[in-house]
């Protein structure tokens, strides 16, 4: 083992660690926690990105329509003039930073410092546009927006639900955990639009109607409830709202959720019966749930089928499973509009005050920031101006993509730091190259809370710098104060500062072992994190989809996920062994729908909605009649509508299409 650097892996927010060799960067895996020795193909592959061709060498900057070097202090002494006057010119929120899940903790830290000191609460991250509803319920019922348990917990669970979420593609190695947990006789019950590679496995499969889990979620209840199988002790010791859910879910019986969720009856009754019989289980969930209109509302009628049998703590868990390596990160350290680090609200006096008087400081901005997917209008409305994007990808990642370039286009400044010429890129002042995942260390969180070291395993490459070491650059010329980090350790110990939690510990206990969770391993074993201790259920009734089929575009479009490709593909696209996996896209149709069409496996199809058409391979089966899935990672978002939740979420699963055959794509 020795000379190989231990780093966390720059894909899915499970966060296995992969053990790099500095000459060959050839990957085997860490077989301590969490993945103990398994990698899907995107961490074996993971060192392809690094040495690809495309990486970008040196900062750039626009001059008319070309892209020309420039040296290293200029670029960042220009850029921070430029955000200086145009602060001058129209006020702090003028100007906006998109702080990035694939980037350390200590780097998002920074950029939230620099938002936050320069006067601003506009820095938010993509975690608005997966989990961020998860975050608002979780938040609103047991008081933490985060995941509860240790992934070492789901073994010992009797029952696991999963719902709108396909681990089998998304975070492959948890797979691991619940097939050990099969094994040992857990039941496995699986919740999506279509029958993904994870219900393979699944004891009970639930096919349903895309955006109508409220009404699943509350017919379940209705049979726990009418045949008393909930956790009387828990529900009346530990928390509140029982007689508004009781009365909530009276009129879903699974009768009436038959007729709306295309699940038969008999089918809701025993997988409701198996989940409450089994007495312990962990209710697993992914975007299939958040990225609706509906999506806090999705969240919280799961939340409550958990709290109504008592599994929390030992005896259950939620596991809002995070997408990217570190968005559960970039959200803890304050990545976001609303929050200030560790999900602190921006109103919290005490502990706002506290944040600045570290960063030398009197107070902070207090009004919350705009969200990321609200960034588009501002720029419209000529309220935003200035744009500071690390490592994401915008003009592909959000909905409705077209309407975002557009605002892209008219910023009076845009810089993008980034590994690749990314496809937002194309509209920079300015293009800063930053280091690859293992060209740098740091500390990144994955989704069940565990801040992992990351080694640096080899030179960055050409002409690029870690992302702390550019944003320390940023601060100092923007004059704020403490922006005089020598190593990235130091920014680490600066964090471990502002939560109790990690005040005692050391980096170097970090570097030494396999983990440490934050703020704890379980959540919620004896209260919740609520003012009074208690949980909150929360009756919900089911919501609409913002828009539905009709006569001129009668099906529903939804958007999936592939094993082999991650996000808007700028990585997994420059990896030419993941490319080879993953083959063509495909956009899966159902045998009905097919035949109607006169669509046949392999022929090509022009999906079509109200804001775009794309056209792909078509895949003949794999989704319900009325659905039509294309993978998320090739341009889908030329065709999602950007109506958003109450977390700011857009409505990614669900807009109405038209499919029609074409001759060539
Ligand atoms: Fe990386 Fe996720 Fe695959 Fe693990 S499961 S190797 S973290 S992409």
């Amino acid at each position: 083992m020795s000379g190989l650097k231990s780093v966390v892996c720059p894909y899915c927010g499970f966060g296995c660690k992969l053990l790099v060799d500095p000459k060959t960067l050839r990957v085997k895996p860490h077989h301590g926690e969490p993945n103990r020795g398994k990698l899907c193909p995107k961490g074996l592959h993971a060192a392809e990105v690094v040495t690809s061709k495309d990486r970008l060498k040196r900062p750039l900057k626009r001059v008319g329509s070309a892209m020309v070097p420039i040296s290293w202090g200029r670029a960042i002494e220009e850029i921070a003039n430029k955000l200086l006057e145009i602060r001058e010119l129209y006020g702090p929120d003028a100007v906006a930073f998109i702080a990035s899940s694939k980037v350390s903790n200590e780097e998002n830290y920074l950029l939230q410092k620099i938002a936050r000191l320069f006067g601003t609460n506009n820095i938010d991250n993509c975690a608005r546009l997966c989990h961020e509803a998860s975050v608002h319920a979780l938040k609103l019922a047991v008081g933490a927006g985060a995941q509860t348990n240790p992934y070492e917990d789901l073994e010992g669970f009797n029952a696991i639900l999963i719902w709108g979420y396909n681990p089998a593609e998304t975070h492959p190695v948890v797979m691991d955990y619940i097939l050990r947990a099969k094994r040992k006789g857990a039941k496995v019950i699986v919740v999506d639009v279509r029958e993904t590679r994870t219900m393979a496995l699944a004891d009970y499969k639930l096919v349903i109607r895309p955006g109508t889990d409220i009404t699943l979620a509350n017919a379940m209840m209705h049979v726990i409830i009418r045949e008393e199988l909930y956790n009387e002790d828990f529900v009346r010791s530990r928390t509140r709202g029982f007689s508004e859910v009781k009365m909530t879910v009276r009129k879903y019986t699974p009768e009436y959720a038959e007729r709306v969720t295309g699940i038969p009856a008999e089918t809701i009754r025993e997988a409701a019966g198996a989940f409450a019989l089994a007495g312990s289980g962990a209710i697993m969930w992914g975007m299939g749930l958040t990225q609706h209109v509906s999506g806090v509302e999705n969240v919280l009628a799961i939340i409550d089928l958990a709290l109504l049998l008592g599994y929390i703590g030992e005896r259950g868990g939620l596991y809002p499973m995070r997408g990217q390596n570190n968005v559960q990160g970039a959200a803890y350290m304050g990545a976001l509009s609303e929050f200030l680090p560790g999900y602190v609200p921006l109103t919290d006096e005490r502990f706002r005050k506290r944040v600045a008087s570290i960063w030398g400081v009197e107070d902070l901005p207090t009004e919350r920031g705009l969200y990321l997917t609200e960034l588009w209008d501002a720029v419209e409305e000529g309220n935003l101006r200035a744009l500071y994007i690390v490592g994401e990808n915008p003009a592909v990642s959000e909905a409705d993509f077209i309407r975002v370039r557009e605002a892209l286009r008219k910023l009076d400044l845009l810089v993008v730091q980034d590994i690749f010429p990314t496809r937002t890129a194309r509209y920079a002042h300015y293009l800063l190259p930053a280091a690859a995942f293992c060209e740098k260390s740091g500390s990144y969180m994955n989704s069940e809370r565990r801040i992992q070291w990351s080694e640096k395993a080899c030179e960055p490459y050409a002409d690029s710098k870690p992302d702390w070491e550019i944003l320390t650059m940023l601060g100092r010329a923007l004059g704020l104060p403490g922006f005089n980090y020598a190593s990235v350790e130091e920014v680490t110990a600066e964090y471990f500062r502002l939560f109790p939690e990690l005040e005692e510990r050391t980096v170097e206990e970090l570097k030494n072992s396999d983990g440490i969770f934050l703020p704890r391993k379980r959540l919620h074993t004896w209260e919740f994190a609520t003012p009074d201790g208690k949980a909150r259920l929360i009756a919900v009734e089911q919501i609409s989809p913002w828009e539905t089929p009709d006569e001129e575009y009668p099906f529903v479009l939804t958007t999936v996920r592939l094993i082999s490709h991650y996000n808007t593909g700028e990585m997994t696209l420059r990896s030419p062994s993941l490319v080879k996996l993953a083959g063509e896209p495909e956009a899966l149709i159902s045998e009905r729908d097919a035949a109607k069409l006169g669509i046949a496996d392999g022929d090509w199809v022009e999906i079509e909605t109200r804001r775009g058409r794309i056209r792909m391979r078509a895949k003949v089966g794999g989704v319900p009649q009325g659905v039509v899935a294309v993978p998320f990672h090739f341009k889908a978002n030329r065709l999602t509508g950007s109506a958003l939740n109450k977390a700011g979420t857009p409505e990614f699963k669900y807009s109405a299409c038209r499919v029609r055959k074409v001759q060539e794509g």
